[in-house]
């Protein structure tokens, strides 16, 4: 009952970035098909656990032929039916590969770092197209009475589906018709050099059979087993060596790539006793905010046999950056997938974990502040969650969160600690600015008195901050004040003078201060003086409980409704254009040119800010007249 059926669009683009692209590293064809029937028998596995009828002596096995040219890959795990076969083989369901060929055409990814991004994508299985140009596959799915199926296609549009075929024994089999130039892995010590390099702590054996001529002449077959499968978590950390480190990483990461930060090993005692080995990577992976695409949790086993790989309930979301692996010796091994999800030991693990992994993130802050700022560049806008979300670590991670400054470099970052260290006595509160990018809030207006100060300001850009400081409010007793949101308030020491410089500038300005209100009463709530401007002649400011202004425009582009917010209009009262404004006024209230003046100075504020003006056209009409009347005089 053979038929022919045509590949989905997506993975007719795979086959042919993987036929007709030059790889660095083929070799990865082989990791990823041996991961696959590992993941095939980790579930027959499990399975097995509920159905004992079903155990096997798990193997997966690897045997080249040299006279046919085929390398087949077989394991007897889970297999599939003739349906499972077309959802998992000809389409690709997954919303990752659609990602995955966007990126690569948008960004035109190097081929180099190609293999990486297939094992991200989990499209492995199609990499066999890389050294095959035929491949068959032949499946029998276990505790199941459907048929054994065989799957055979040269990667070019289509692929032929027998559902009926004969295969006794439940697994997949995948036969690889070797190109011509990928006769190499029909040798058995390259064979045994990949396995050994990636797969060494895959839990089952890997064999293959090998051939010895005797002195008889006489062929004796035996079967040599290629890997070791070592847990490499239950292993002594100085007997790891860092090649397995690298090959176990890149094995769990299905992000991130092959190089990481650091390894962490927990073992744990007492109340619950599990063993965990966690890895900080080193790259955030272009996918890492997208939820849907990225699996998250770490990788629970139960002594030693595999369980699931996405096990929420091990980490907190904010840590859901580090991958690794849990081997836990109290949670019974047929436990379910749902009871995982209220258990208590879970909930200790989790906090263990997320304890260790907060302390050596501090000592990597503590010994190697440069590293710790280019992991935070990474990771931060993720770990920061964490402040708002886990209220029982929260100091903790106050003290690992940074952030660029008025006094810091662009792209230099300063922890909560450094800001503190260098507040100059007389300042009382902890400052920040929050909007779009260092260039927007660097500029702004509302800095200036911090900076005449010697104050130093903290910028806060990432679209997460201003929801992560709501649960902020203070960091070693000292509280968290916006430069650009509520009443100014002078240092004590300027207090008086302020509110004096205010008084009579309020009183001597009031038919100015009218004026703009009248003029601007649909932009702003209120028109007043404050000494937080020096240099500037005015700003605006959000009410104490109001959006800001970039918080605003990011609902806006999430289609979210939100009320528009009106904002205040705060003047320099030392300003000379203030003055003059105020003469202006006086002179003639209805002069068309006063209405201009200020239509520009509330346009310029909203500029200065980083904000965009509503009628850019406009504004340069009103300049252009300025100009004009500025060069005549
Ligand atoms: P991934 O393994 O990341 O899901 P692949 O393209 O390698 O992506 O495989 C697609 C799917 O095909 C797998 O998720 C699995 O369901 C199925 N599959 C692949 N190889 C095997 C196998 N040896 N045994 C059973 N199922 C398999």
């Amino acid at each position: 009952m053979a038929e022919t059926k045509q590949f989905k669009t997506e993975v007719k683009q795979l086959l042919n970035l993987m036929i007709h692209s030059l790889y660095s590293n083929r070799d990865i064809f082989l990791r990823e098909l041996i991961a696959n029937a590992a993941d095939a028998i980790d579930k027959a596995r499990f399975e097995s656990l509920t159905h004992p009828e079903m155990a096997r002596e798990w193997q997966i096995r690897i045997e080249p032929d040299k006279e046919k040219k085929t390398l087949r890959i077989s394991d007897n795990g889970i297999g599939m039916t003739a349906e499972e076969v077309v959802e998992n083989i000809g389409t690709i369901a997954k919303s990752g590969t659609r990602a995955f060929l966007q990126m690569l055409e948008e960004k035109g990814a190097g081929k180099e770092n190609l293999p990486e991004l297939i094992g991200q994508f989990g499209v492995g299985f199609y990499s066999a197209f890389m050294v095959a140009e035929k491949v068959e596959l032949r499946t029998k799915k276990a505790d199941s009475d459907a048929p054994a199926v065989s799957w055979t296609s040269r990667g070019e549009g289509e692929y032929e589906l027998d559902s009926e075929i004969e295969k006794s024994e439940p697994g997949t089999e995948i036969t690889l018709y070797l190109k011509p130039d990928a006769e190499i892995y029909l040798e058995s010590w390259k064979i045994s050099d990949i396995v050994s390099r990636y797969s060494d702590f895959i839990a089952y054996p890997i064999v293959m059979p090998e051939r010895k001529v005797n002195s008889d002449k006489t062929e004796t077959v035996t079967d040599r087993t290629l890997n070791s499968q070592k847990a490499i978590w239950l292993r002594k950390p100085d007997e790891i060596t860092p090649e397995e480190y690298k090959s176990f990483y890149s094995h769990l990461a299905n992000f991130g790539g092959t190089e990481y930060l650091k390894a962490i090993h927990l073992t744990a005692e007492g109340m619950s006793e599990f063993k965990a080995l966690l890895f900080i990577p080193k790259q955030a992976p272009f996918n890492l905010l997208m939820p849907d695409i990225q699996k998250k949790g770490l990788q629970l086993y139960v002594k030693r046999v595999f369980i699931t790989d996405e096990c929420k309930e091990l980490i907190p979301d904010y840590l859901r950056f580090i991958c690794g692996v849990v081997d836990s010796s109290d949670l019974p091994l047929n436990v379910s997938r749902e009871i995982l999800q209220e258990n208590p030991q879970l909930h200790r693990i989790n906090k263990a974990v997320t304890s260790k992994v907060l302390s050596e993130l501090k000592k990597l802050l503590e010994s190697d502040p440069e590293t710790y700022a280019a992991f935070f560049r990474e990771f931060g806008r993720i770990l920061k969650e964490g402040i708002h979300t886990d209220r029982e670590n929260q100091e903790k991670l106050k003290d690992l969160v940074m952030y660029e400054s008025m006094n810091t470099e662009p792209g230099k970052m300063i922890t909560l600690a450094n800001y503190v260290d260098a507040m100059p006595e007389s300042q009382k509160e902890i400052y920040y600015i929050s909007g779009d990018k260092r260039e927007a809030v660097a500029s702004s207006p509302a800095l200036e008195y911090y900076r005449s100060k010697g104050y130093d300001v903290l910028f806060m850009t990432d679209p997460v901050d201003d929801w992560i400081m709501q649960s902020m409010l203070q960091y070693r007793k000292k509280h968290f004040k916006s430069v650009a949101k509520g009443d100014f308030e002078a240092d004590e020491a300027d207090k008086s003078a302020a509110e004096e410089t205010v008084k009579k500038a309020t009183e001597k300005f009031a038919r100015l201060v009218d004026f703009l209100k009248k003029t601007l009463a649909d932009k702003v709530s209120d028109v007043r003086f404050s000494v937080r401007l020096t240099d500037s002649p005015c700003c605006l400011i959000t009410e104490n409980n109001g959006l800001s202004p970039h918080l605003e425009r990011l609902f806006k582009a999430m289609n979210q409704e939100i009320p528009a917010s009106k904002r205040i209009l705060e003047l320099n009262p030392n300003h000379p254009l203030v003055e003059a404004l105020f003469e202006c006024c006086n002179k003639d209230e209805t002069a068309p040119e006063l209405t201009a003046y200020v239509k520009v100075l509330f346009d310029q504020a909203l500029l200065m800010e980083g904000s965009p003006i509503p009628d850019p056209a406009e504004f340069a009409r009103q300049i252009t007249r300025l100009l004009l009347t500025g060069i005549k005089k």
